[in-house]
């Protein structure tokens, strides 16, 4: 994993998802053509195939997987990022 939290492999992300504990961190996914949103590590909407079409094949030009600790760090290294629809009213609550 990159210092400011970038996934860079299907290896991190299988080990990231696959944490006991995951419900206590999140994944900026990035996206060039639309907005950068923040999910909670269990939302439906973080899916193995997207990531290796955005990374894996890509090779992240349009845009990439970041994983955080805490939504406070990831919202001071993306000043843009939402919180995501599915995700958002769980993830408020931390
Ligand atoms: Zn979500």
């Amino acid at each position: 994993m990159k210092e400011n939290g970038e996934i860079e492999d299907l290896k991190e992300f299988d080990k990231i998802m696959g944490d006991p504990y995951k419900g206590d961190s999140f994944i900026v996914i990035t996206n060039k053509s639309r907005m950068n949103k923040i999910h909670i590590l269990t939302c439906k909407s973080i899916k193995r195939s997207d990531f290796i079409v955005k990374v894996v094949d890509n090779k992240g030009k349009k845009g990439g997987y970041y994983w955080f600790k805490d939504p406070s760090e990831a919202k001071s290294v993306f000043d843009d990022v939402k919180d995501c629809e599915n995700c958002r009213d769980f993830s408020r609550q931390y």
